[in-house]
């Protein structure tokens, strides 16, 4: 496995890994997890080689305490992508990828930007645009493996891949969880003990919500109040939001249906959290218990 530093060290490796087979793009901000390397193994099965994009990019950061305190530990994640079988780790640097000078932003209309994650964190959909473009324009052709964790950065990352004709094929992979059903982050290291039981609350709403669907709710509204009332009752105060969308445009559904996306996120304590659940799919096991729903979460 190659650790490379240098952004045409990279491009080259990239490249001629690209001559080898398929070139496996797996873009992270590092501090990997279980749910990392779980992209980075299903690259691993599926391409000839794979290359790890390690990079904390500062334009996607609205905040900047939340940047400077970002976990970052290369050593660690190199050791474990050698493990997980990846070939490149690209652990690019600031200066090489934003440049003195740097101006251009790459940004898309507000259908898939602006509601959700864009509403909570305006301009992050153009830091991420912005830095999967160049990640893309340096590894060339490729296929990318993105964690539906990040559900709306899979659709808005989509739409780029499409509307720009880029030669590259995205993968929406699993999202992994802790046995109590957490969804992994880099950031739940920041979670205090109670502040962990408040973040369960997250998969404890799309539980609810599969529940009532699977019981025969379809109103969208009804599924979103029961989230937003488990949500605000556990969290003690209103989530940054609890929806229920189409998978393909984000809008939010009138009527549910199987394949429809219930996407909820909130701050607790210090740490923002969000997940997701498509409507229809089984629940994590550790959420998938037989509770029936709670009567107050009834619409
Ligand atoms: P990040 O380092 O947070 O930018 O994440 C890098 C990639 O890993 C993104 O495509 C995420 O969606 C994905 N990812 C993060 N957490 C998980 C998880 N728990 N399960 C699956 N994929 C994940």
């Amino acid at each position: 496995m190659q650790i490379l530093h240098d952004l045409d060290e990279i491009k080259t490796a990239c490249r001629g890994a690209a001559r080898r087979g398929t070139l496996g793009l797996v873009p992270t901000m590092g501090a990997l997890h279980e749910g990392h390397l779980s992209l980075v193994r299903r690259a691993c099965d599926e391409c000839e080689q794979v290359a790890v994009s390690v990079f904390v990019n500062p334009l996607q950061f609205g905040d900047a305490a939340d940047l400077q305190r970002y976990p970052r530990r290369l050593d660690d994640d190199a050791a474990l992508l050698a493990t997980a079988g990846a070939h490149i780790v690209a652990a690019l640097q600031e200066q090489q990828m934003y440049p003195p000078g740097f101006s251009t932003r790459i940004t898309q209309g507000p259908e898939l930007t602006t509601s959700l994650e864009g509403a909570a964190r305006p301009g992050h959909f153009e830091g991420v645009l912005t830095v999967v473009a160049k990640l893309f324009a340096i590894a060339g052709p490729c296929r990318a493996y993105f964690g539906r964790k990040d559900f709306q950065q899979t659709v808005v990352v989509q739409r780029l891949i499409s509307d720009l004709d880029l030669p590259v094929e995205l993968v929406v992979c699993d999202i992994r969880r802790d046995d109590d059903g957490l969804a992994l982050s880099s950031r739940n290291a920041f979670l205090s003990a109670a502040d962990r039981r408040r973040g369960l609350s997250l998969i404890a709403a799309l539980s609810v919500a599969q529940q009532l669907f699977s019981a025969g709710e379809t109103s969208g509204p009804a599924l979103e109040a029961a989230m937003t009332t488990l949500l605000r009752d556990a969290l003690g105060h209103d989530p940054d939001y609890a929806g229920i969308v189409d998978a393909r445009d984000l809008s939010r559904r009138p009527t549910a249906r199987v394949g429809d996306v219930a996407v909820v996120a909130g701050r607790v304590g210090a740490v923002r959290l969000l997940d997701n659940h498509v409507l229809g799919a089984p629940l994590p096991d550790a959420a998938a218990d037989d509770r029936p729903p709670r009567p107050s979460a009834t619409p």
